[in-house]
């Protein structure tokens, strides 16, 4: 069992899943409620030796003013949980702390409508190696203030526009060379993920904006004897797909054709609401069903904001397929969630495992992540047990 101090870097930190995973935190350390939801909280970790919840400290980046107090009030209120609104109270005093921690983050690159949400004092670096190194001054200072002995930096932050990569260096040498050009490709979440992985940090991207993703970037976290993974994390109906996907190709069903809507309504819902950023989010939560099926069935995914849903999503799924004799069937499913609160106990297993990740001296992508991911970079194996299997084996492993 570690004693050490492990921080805890959120990028969006005043945001929907920064604030729920703050709350959370808060009310774990002062054991007021069970760890549901929490994947390392299952006793097949249980002896593996994870730091423990009271030694996660919480800053993180932000664009917005705003107040995590306020922020959680209102998931609170729409988390039809009125039992909350007492664990919040009880926990004020450590989200205010936190809270007055937070620094401006930068939206650079971020496209027009993250940028709409920014506040006018988020400052303008003169260039891209600029930010960066402001970035990385900042959690260096978390460092050392709080006298850490590790950083997980984790991107909660809304997600980009595909960002404009083609013909990226391979090479961190030759990338590097691009933080000083005014025509910089490289979006905020990139910015953040360079700034993590060169101050020896673990990087973590929950969203499916670039970050880390780069193969150059990747080079800079084996330079830096660092480690990261990614993108965008599993949470509702991606999830749903990555367990019901292989049970189609396992039973030799051949699916036709399937589509899933997703109705709701809070901040990331109206980031989405813009076709550019919506665009990355559905070629994320595209992309597993033809791997798992080894074809590529008809697939249509929708986003739409409804703002009076709030944070409660609703995704319905319709798969067409067909069995013996090619006669035709239909399975529908529907799945309503709080997104927060299934994101938020994933962020905080990501920074444990993470954590045991950087005393195990694991270096590079971190594969044996990849069933809280949507995306998992540089993987192929989208069912979800089998990336379940994948976890367990890599942390009985010492
Ligand atoms: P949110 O809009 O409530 O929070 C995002 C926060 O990031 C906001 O406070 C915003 O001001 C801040 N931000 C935006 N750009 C920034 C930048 N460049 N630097 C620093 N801060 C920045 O959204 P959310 O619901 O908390 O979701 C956060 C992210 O997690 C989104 O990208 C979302 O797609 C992703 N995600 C969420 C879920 C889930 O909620 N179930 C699942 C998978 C992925």
């Amino acid at each position: 069992m570690s004693k050490a101090q492990v921080g805890l870097w959120l990028i969006g930190a005043r945001g929907s899943v920064a604030a729920t995973v703050i709350l959370g935190l808060a009310a774990l350390k002062r054991k007021l409620i069970e760890p549901l939801g929490s994947v390392s909280s299952l006793p097949q970790f249980a002896r593996v030796g994870l730091a423990e919840w009271e030694n996660f400290v919480v800053s993180g980046h932000e664009i917005r003013r705003g107040s995590l107090r306020d922020e959680i009030t209102a998931l609170v209120n729409q988390s039809r949980s009125p039992h909350l609104a007492e664990i919040a109270d009880q926990c004020r005093p450590e989200i205010e702390q936190i809270d007055r921690r937070i620094r401006w983050g930068t939206i650079y690159r971020v496209g027009e409508t993250i940028a709409g949400l920014a506040d006018g004092e988020v400052p303008q670096d003169d260039s891209p190696r600029r930010t960066v190194q402001r970035l990385k001054d900042d959690m260096a200072a978390f460092v050392a203030s709080e006298k850490l002995e590790h950083l997980v930096v984790i991107n909660v932050a809304s997600t980009e526009p595909p960002a404009d990569v083609a013909g990226l260096p391979r090479r961190w040498s030759e990338l590097e060379k691009l933080l000083d050009d005014s025509q910089c490709p490289l979006p905020a979440s990139t910015l953040y993920a360079i700034a993590a992985l060169e101050g020896g940090h673990s990087y973590i991207n929950f969203t499916p904006s670039l970050g880390a993703a780069p193969a150059a970037i990747d080079e800079l976290a084996g330079l830096r004897r660092t480690r990261h993974y990614g993108c965008d994390g599993k949470t509702g109906e991606t999830l749903m797909k990555s367990v019901l996907g292989p049970m189609f190709a396992e039973r030799n069903f051949k699916v036709l054709s399937w589509v899933g809507h997703n109705i709701f309504g809070n901040r990331d819902g109206r980031v989405l609401a813009d076709p550019a950023n919506k665009q990355t989010k559905i070629a994320s939560k595209d992309r597993l069903l033809g791997e798992i099926l080894g074809y590529r069935p008809h697939t249509l995914v929708s986003i739409e904001y409804v703002p009076d849903l709030g944070d409660w999503k609703t995704a319905w799924d319709h798969v067409h397929f067909s069995g013996f004799l090619g006669v035709p069937m239909t399975l529908q499913f529907i799945w309503q969630g709080c997104d927060s609160f299934l994101a938020a106990p994933l962020v905080l297993d990501l920074a444990r495992f993470t954590e045991l990740a950087w005393r195990r001296g694991v270096v590079g992508r971190m594969p044996f992540l990849a069933s809280f991911f949507k995306s998992p970079l540089g993987l192929t194996e989208h069912g979800f047990e089998r990336q379940f299997q994948m976890l367990v084996q890599w942390a009985a492993t010492t």
